[in-house]
């Protein structure tokens, strides 16, 4: 059990603000390198789609130059 820092209401341990005075909960806020790692996977994810778009695009090239 954890006590916000502002009012010193008892939160939830998951809780992410208090319902008493809407004090956001320290602890719960995502940190920097969370939002960095964040970030990275959506960037990776980004870049398999663009490899993948990429290959697709090569393989209908070849077929159509085969077949022309
Ligand atoms: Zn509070």
């Amino acid at each position: 059990m954890k006590y916000c820092e502002k009012c010193g209401n008892q939160l939830l341990d998951e809780a992410i603000m208090c319902p008493k005075c809407g004090c956001a909960v320290a602890g719960k806020q995502p940190t920097k390198a969370q939002n960095e790692y964040a970030k990275n996977q959506a960037k990776g994810a980004a870049m398999i789609i663009a490899a993948i778009a990429i290959v697709v695009f090569v393989i209908v090239a070849a077929v159509i130059q085969y077949n022309g």
